[in-house]
């Protein structure tokens, strides 16, 4: 139902959760709160149980809420992984989506240190880890190794790219890899049949 993760961390997977957003027919896959919190359990945000449990309460302004905070991310870090300024409207929304989220943390025990943890059965529990991963980006980095996808089709689907020489330039290698490579190779046989 939902695409492979491939942004490296949540702020970004969560981004991509439009398909092809720069191409004629971009796919939403979010409609209901249902699919959010479905996605957050499949992101590993929270738990099958919880998922399960916020469904009940998660209403259409959630979700409008969520998709707003997603439209920001995306906002924020296009124009990070483009080396632009960033719009300061977008900004101002993660830093409140942010103290929101964070005012309803919880510091706990880990293995080997605390973390914060979000408990409770709030519907915004969905979405409240987007927001403290896309601080936590820009606020630790790597911001030089935010990308957008560079198929030509559109896609622009965000990701971290922690290859060791920096060369990635694709979503998924299976995805728009494939498709670039099969251009590539397409466009090369038609300047061969031109020579
Ligand atoms: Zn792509």
């Amino acid at each position: 139902m939902f695409l492979e993760l491939f942004g490296g961390v949540a702020c970004l997977d969560f981004a991509n959760t439009v398909d092809g957003r720069a191409t004629a027919q971009p796919e939403e896959l979010l409609h209901s709160y249902a699919d959010l919190s479905a996605w957050s359990a499949y992101a590993g945000l929270i738990d099958a149980g919880t998922a399960a449990r916020l469904d009940h309460r998660g209403t259409d302004a959630d979700l409008r809420t969520a998709i707003e905070l997603r439209e920001a991310v995306f906002t924020v870090f296009a124009a990070v992984g483009r080396g632009q300024p960033v719009p300061a409207a977008a900004l101002g929304r993660l830093q409140t989506d942010y103290a929101e989220a964070m005012a309803h943390a919880r510091l706990t025990p880990g293995e080997i240190a605390y973390g914060w943890q979000f408990t409770g059965d709030d519907p915004r529990r969905a979405w409240w880890p987007v927001a403290v991963s896309a601080v936590r980006l820009l606020t630790d980095g790597p911001l030089d190794r935010v990308k957008a996808c560079a198929a030509e089709a559109g896609c622009i689907g965000l990701f971290l790219d922690t290859s060791k020489n920096r060369s990635r330039r694709w979503c998924t290698m299976d995805g728009c890899g494939v498709d670039a490579k099969i251009q590539r190779q397409t466009s090369r046989r038609q300047a061969a049949r031109q020579a």
